[in-house]
C-alpha cells in the first residue's frame, strides 16, 4: 500500500469514526429530547383530564340522590346526558354547561357508574363502543377500531348524605358510584406524528451533514501529519542525497589507489587526504543530523546554566581570526563591559555563534568585513554577525533555515557546507526560547540577529 492509499485510508477511518461517534450523540440527544417533549406534553394531558374530573366531581357531589335508582334525579341534573338502555338525544351542550373551563366540549365526554360498577349515564360524545361494566382502574388508554385513543380517568363519587356522615361512622356503602371523565387523544397523537416526522426527516440530513463535515474535518486533522510525513520523505531522500557524492566520490579514491600501478605509488599520500577529507565531510554530516534530530526530538535536555554571551562571542571572533584572516577578511566585535548572560546549553550557543560567524566569514569576498555585537536590554540579549558579503535574495530568505536548503547549491557545496548550519542554529535559538532574524540585500551584506532571553546579573547569581 503506498502512502496516498494509507493517508485516504486513515482519512476515511478518521471521518467514519467521527460520524459514527457524532451521530450516535446527535441521535441520542434527538430521541431524548422528543421523549421528554412527550413525556412532558403526556404528564400536562394528565393533569388537565384531572382537573376537569376534580371540578366535575366537585359540582356533582353535592347534588346526588341518595336514591337506589337514580336516573330520573339524574336525567334532572344533567337534562342531555343519555341514560343507558335508553334511546339517547344527541346533545353537545352539555360538558359545556357542567365543565368549567373546558373550551372544547368535543374534546371530553364524562360517564357515570353506581356504585356497583353498572353505567347509568354517559355523554353522547363517548367513543363507540364502549363496555357498559365499570374498569375501576384510575388512568386507562382507550383505542377505538378507527385508531381513535382516548384518555379516561375514573374517580369515586360520594352522595351528600355519605359526605356528611361523620368520620368515625362507618359507610354502609363506600361509594355512591363513579365518574369517569375521558379525552380525545387525537391532538396529542396528532403533535406526536409531527414530532416524529420531524425527528425522522431532519435525522438522516443531519447525519448526511455530518458524514460530509467529518470528512472535511479528517482532512484538515491528516494535513499536518500528511505535511510532517511529506517532510520526513523529502528529509530521507535528502540525507541519500548529500551521503551519495562524498560516498562515491570516496570509494572512486579508494579505487585508484587499489589499481594505482607500483610505480605510481608516490601518489598514494596525496589520494588518501581526499580519502580523509571525504570521510570527515561524511563523518561531520552525520554528526550535525544527529545533533539536528535531538534537539528536535527534545531527547537529550541537557542541564541549563548561565553562559556568558562576552565570553563566547570573544572566543570564537578569536577562534576564527585566522580563517578571516586567510581570506583577507576584517573580523572584529563589539562586546559591552557589562557580562550579558542567558540560561541555556553552553556547547549548543556556541555551536550557534560559531554557525553564524563561519557563514559570514564563508560567504564573505576577500576584502570585506565581519562585525560581531552583543548588546543588551528590555531583559533580551541581543548578539548581531553583520558581514558585507554576497548577501542573500530576498526571496530565498524565508527557506535558507531549512535542512539542507542552500542558496545556491553550488556555491556552498564548494565551500564544504552541508546546508544544515543554519537549521542547526534556528533549532539551537527555539530551545533557547530566542528568535533568530535574517536581514540581507544582494551584494550589499546580510545581518543575523540573534535574540535570546536575558536575565539581568542579580538574579542570575540568585539561580546559580
Ligand atoms: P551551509 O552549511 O551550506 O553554509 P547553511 O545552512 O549554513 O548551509 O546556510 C544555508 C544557505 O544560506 C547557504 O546556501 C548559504 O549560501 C546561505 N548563507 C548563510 N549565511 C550566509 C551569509 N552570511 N551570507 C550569504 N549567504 C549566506
Amino acid at each position: 500500500m503506498n502512502s496516498q492509499q494509507l493517508f485516504r485510508r486513515s482519512r476515511l477511518q478518521l471521518a467514519t469514526w467521527y460520524a459514527l461517534v457524532m451521530g450516535g450523540i446527535l441521535s441520542l440527544s434527538g430521541f431524548g429530547m422528543a421523549r421528554a417533549l412527550v413525556q412532558s406534553n403526556w404528564v400536562a394531558l394528565e393533569r388537565e383530564i384531572e382537573s376537569t374530573a376534580g371540578t366535575l366531581h366537585d359540582s356533582l357531589e353535592p347534588i346526588l340522590p341518595p336514591s337506589k335508582d337514580p336516573t330520573t334525579v339524574l336525567q334532572q341534573i344533567f337534562p342531555d346526558l343519555c341514560i343507558a338502555e335508553q334511546p339517547c338525544e344527541p346533545s353537545s351542550t352539555l360538558i359545556q354547561r357542567h365543565t368549567l373551563g373546558i373550551s372544547d366540549r368535543t374534546t371530553y365526554y364524562i360517564r357515570v357508574f353506581d356504585d356497583q360498577g353498572n353505567l347509568l349515564a354517559y355523554s353522547p360524545n363517548q367513543p363507540q363502543p364502549l363496555p357498559t361494566t365499570l374498569n375501576p382502574a384510575p388512568w386507562q388508554t382507550l383505542q377505538t377500531e378507527d385508531g381513535s385513543r382516548y384518555q379516561q380517568f375514573t374517580t369515586i363519587l360520594h352522595s351528600a348524605a355519605h359526605t356528611h356522615a361523620p368520620s368515625d361512622v362507618p359507610h354502609e356503602h363506600p361509594a355512591w358510584g363513579y365518574l369517569q371523565v375521558g379525552r380525545t387523544l387525537a391532538p396529542f397523537d396528532a403533535e406526536l406524528q409531527r414530532l416524529r416526522w420531524i425527528l425522522f426527516g431532519s435525522l438522516p440530513l443531519a447525519l448526511g451533514l455530518i458524514a460530509i463535515a467529518s470528512w472535511g474535518l479528517s482532512g484538515l486533522a491528516m494535513q499536518p501529519i500528511y505535511q510532517s510525513y511529506q517532510r520526513q520523505q523529502q528529509f530521507t531522500a535528502d540525507v541519500a542525497h548529500e551521503l551519495r557524492s562524498p560516498l562515491a566520490s570516496l570509494l572512486a579514491t579508494v579505487e585508484a589507489i587499489l589499481r594505482l600501478p607500483p610505480e605510481q605509488t608516490a601518489q598514494v599520500p596525496v589520494l588518501l587526504n581526499t580519502v580523509e577529507r571525504q570521510g570527515r565531510r561524511l563523518s561531520q554530516l552525520v554528526a550535525d543530523l544527529l545533533l539536528l534530530t535531538s534537539l528536535e526530538q527534545n531527547t537529550t535536555v541537557k542541564p541549563t546554566h548561565p553562559c556568558c554571551l562576552n565570553d563566547i562571542v570573544a572566543d570564537l571572533t578569536e577562534e576564527l581570526a585566522e580563517l578571516a584572516a586567510a581570506t583577507d577578511i576584517h573580523l572584529s566585535h563589539h562586546i559591552p563591559d557589562a557580562e550579558i548572560s542567558v540560561m541555556g546549553n553552553e556547547s549548543q550557543l556556541y555551536r550557534l555563534v560559531l554557525n553564524l560567524i563561519a557563514n559570514a566569514i564563508q560567504y564573505t569576498p576577500s576584502g570585506g568585513a565581519v562585525v560581531v555585537s552583543l548588546a543588551a536590554h528590555d531583559r533580551i540579549a541581543t548578539m548581531t554577525v553583520k558581514d558585507t558579503g554576497i548577501g542573500i535574495p530576498i526571496e530565498e530568505q524565508s527557506r535558507i533555515f531549512e535542512r539542507f536548503y542552500r542558496v545556491n547549491s553550488d556555491r556552498s557545496r564548494k565551500t564544504g557546507g552541508t546546508g544544515l548550519g543554519l537549521a542547526i542554529a534556528q533549532a539551537i535559538t527555539q530551545r533557547h526560547h530566542g528568535q533568530l532574524a535574517l536581514a540581507s540585500e544582494i551584494g550589499r551584506g546580510s545581518v543575523f540577529t540573534l535574540s535570546l532571553p536575558y536575565m539581568p546579573l542579580q538574579n542570575l547569581n540568585a539561580v546559580a
